[in-house]
This record gives structure tokens, C-alpha cells and sequence, in this order.
């Protein structure tokens, strides 16, 4: 690790438990992180692996408890630090952020040590644990109702240079979505320390289910075989796709009862029908039709509705356009088998 520090006991080929106290809520009990350490018997990377900086993103929680598990000190090279929930106050009422302060821990990075709770506790998060990372994964899901495609979330401020883009390929995700950087948020604030992070949006706030967990868990493990610290060779994807964080939902005209048709990845034609409302009032129903020609990249979770509650994200490719949209992968990676982007196959179909 970078340095040492009394907070960790760095034992070469040991895992370490621990509770890091912050604060106190208003009953007088006690606010804490619970850290784990893997620590590697021989050198390598420090690689931090944390989720639920919004507190209900809890797919992540769930990938570093696996991995956690499963990943021996004996044979790990270098060493894996993990805060599985980032954000005790908003896990605890099921919520993205806590309902007292009201404020999004991923926009108050790097935090203060005499703010607010959430301000207290991102501080001490990136004061004390950010700092010993080589690189993190910062792993997220979409916000609550809706889920999105998995996906890489790049902030344009991070400069992707290479070593940037090497950690960004290592994932294996097949998309990578480009948005803009705004300070607070712990990618933007980590690349001011030079430390590389990776944000992972994968599936939807509130829910877990086991495809999504896989998908986490496979990224996770994909970064670490490409850096040496486990055995084993990454499937990564030949290309990956790249969209821009502008593109629109499409929203419910009227309220009711909404049951989709379509899911997750899946290409639709333009005026394909795409799902029903249903009206409570009546009992009739109407027919939603798609706007466009495109993939489905993001789908609500929510059944009743009002009138511009987001249904679906659809994303238009033409072939004019499509170079635009594609990045192929450095084939130098280390310990990688490259495979077809599954979903650059669907879209191929849709375009000729
Ligand atoms: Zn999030």
C-alpha cells in the first residue's frame, strides 16, 4: 500500500474487518463504514472496490461481499480495500441520500470534516481510505425507478489517456456512457489525486437480482486478472460502444397502469409497439409505440404512472453515424481473450 497508517494492519496474506466510528445520530448511536482489507502475499496494485455512495444502490453491495468471500490473501498479488456502503445514512431509510441533510454524497466530495453528516462521512472516506487506492471501482445503479443498460459512466474531465482507457477496457462492459463532470462526484475528485477511478452503473437502485450481481462481479474480476492480482483471463468485448449522456427518455402521455414490452438491449423499429397503459378508471387501455428506430438503454421499473413519468430510453444508431459510437479495444491487454460485443451484434442486425 502507498503508506502506512494506524488505521489498517496491512498482514501480508491476511483479511481485516474493521469499523471506522464517524458520528453519532441523534439517539447517540454510533455512525460507522465497515472496511474490509484483503491483503495480497505478494506486492501488487491497491485496487478500491466500493458501492452505495447513494445509499440504495445496493447491487454493488452485494458484488463486493462476493468477492470478498472468494478471493484468497494467499494467492492475491497486491491488496483490495473495500467499503461496501458508503453512505450508511441513506442505506438505512432505502434512499439515495439521507432524509435529514438531503444532500447527494456524490456531489460533496471531498467532504468536510465540520459539515453536515454526509459531508463528514465522504470526508473522512476520501481523506482516509481514497488516498491508498491505486485505482477504484466505484460501482452504481441506475436511480430509483428506472434501470439502465450496464454501462461505464465517464466523466469528461478524467482525461482518457491511456492508462485511463486500459482500466476502462479491462471491465469488459460493453458501454461506456460520457457525461459531464461535475465536481463532487468521487471520479472527478479521485482524478485530482491522480488516482483512476472507475464508476460501474449496473442495474437498478433498490433491487438485486443475480444476472446484474454477475455482471459486477465478472467486471470486477476482469480488472484484477488484467492487472495481475488473480489468476485467470478476462473476456473482454472487441469493441465497446460509446453514447453521450444526452440522449432523451421517452415519457408517458397520459397516467395509468404501465406494463412494457420490451427489455434491456433489445433493438425496436419505429412504430413497433412497445408496451400498454392501462386505465384504472376505465379498464381500456392504449398502445405506447416507439418513436424511433434504436436500442432499448433504459427501462422504468414503475408500474403506475402519471402523465411524463420516463418509460424508455431508446438510442438511435445510423450507419453514417455508427464509426462515432464504437471504440475498439487496444488488443495488448495482458491475461485477455478478446470476444464479440454481444450487443454491437443486435445493433449490426438493426442497421443493415
Ligand atoms: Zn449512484
Amino acid at each position: 500500500m502507498k503508506t502506512n497508517n494506524s488505521l489498517f494492519n496491512p498482514k501480508p496474506g491476511t483479511k481485516e474487518y474493521k469499523r471506522f466510528i464517524i458520528a453519532q445520530n441523534a439517539y447517540r448511536q454510533e455512525i460507522f463504514l465497515s472496511f474490509f482489507g484483503i491483503y495480497g502475499q505478494s506486492p501488487g496494485p491497491t485496487l478500491l472496490l466500493n458501492a452505495a455512495v447513494h445509499g440504495n444502490e445496493v447491487v454493488g453491495v452485494e458484488v463486493i461481499r462476493k468477492l470478498v468471500e472468494k478471493i484468497d490473501p494467499c494467492t492475491l498479488k497486491g491488496n483490495i480495500l473495500g467499503i461496501p456502503i458508503v453512505n450508511p445514512l441513506g442505506f438505512n431509510f432505502g434512499d439515495r441520500w439521507d432524509p435529514f441533510d438531503r444532500q447527494d454524497m456524490n456531489r460533496v466530495f471531498p467532504g468536510d470534516e465540520k459539515g453536515t453528516l454526509t459531508e463528514r462521512i465522504a470526508y473522512f472516506f476520501f481523506k482516509n481510505i481514497v488516498p491508498k487506492a491505486d485505482f477504484i471501482i466505484d460501482l452504481h445503479s441506475a436511480e430509483f425507478p428506472d434501470e439502465m443498460i450496464p454501462h461505464v459512466r465517464l466523466r469528461n474531465n478524467c482525461p482518457p489517456d491511456k492508462g485511463h482507457w486500459k482500466f476502462i477496457n479491462s471491465c469488459g462492459i460493453d458501454v461506456i456512457w460520457q457525461g459531464p463532470a461535475i465536481p463532487g462526484m468521487l471520479q472527478v475528485e479521485a482524478a485530482k489525486l491522480e488516482i483512476k477511478c472507475l464508476t460501474l452503473e449496473i442495474g437498478a437502485a433498490g433491487l438485486i437480482n443475480s444476472n446484474n450481481v454477475k455482471v459486477g462481479l465478472t467486471a470486477c474480476e476482469n480488472v484484477m486478472k488484467i492487472m495481475g492480482m488473480i489468476k485467470g483471463t478476462a473476456k473482454i468485448p472487441n469493441r465497446q460502444i460509446l453514447l453521450k449522456s444526452n440522449e432523451e427518455w421517452i415519457r408517458s402521455p397520459n397516467g395509468g397502469i404501465f406494463k412494457p414490452d420490451i427489455h434491456l438491449g433489445q433493438m425496436v423499429r419505429k412504430g413497433q409497439k412497445i408496451g400498454d397503459i392501462m386505465d384504472p378508471t376505465s379498464f381500456n387501455s392504449e398502445n405506447i409505440f416507439s418513436p424511433l428506430d434504436g436500442i432499448v438503454t433504459g427501462i422504468t421499473h414503475q408500474s403506475i404512472i402519471r402523465s411524463g413519468t420516463r418509460l424508455f430510453m431508446i438510442v438511435h444508431f445510423d450507419n453514417e453515424q455508427k464509426d462515432k459510437h464504437f471504440r475498439t479495444i487496444n488488443p495488448s491487454l495482458p491475461n485477455t481473450k478478446i470476444v464479440e460485443n454481444k450487443l454491437w451484434q443486435t445493433i449490426k442486425k438493426y442497421l443493415t
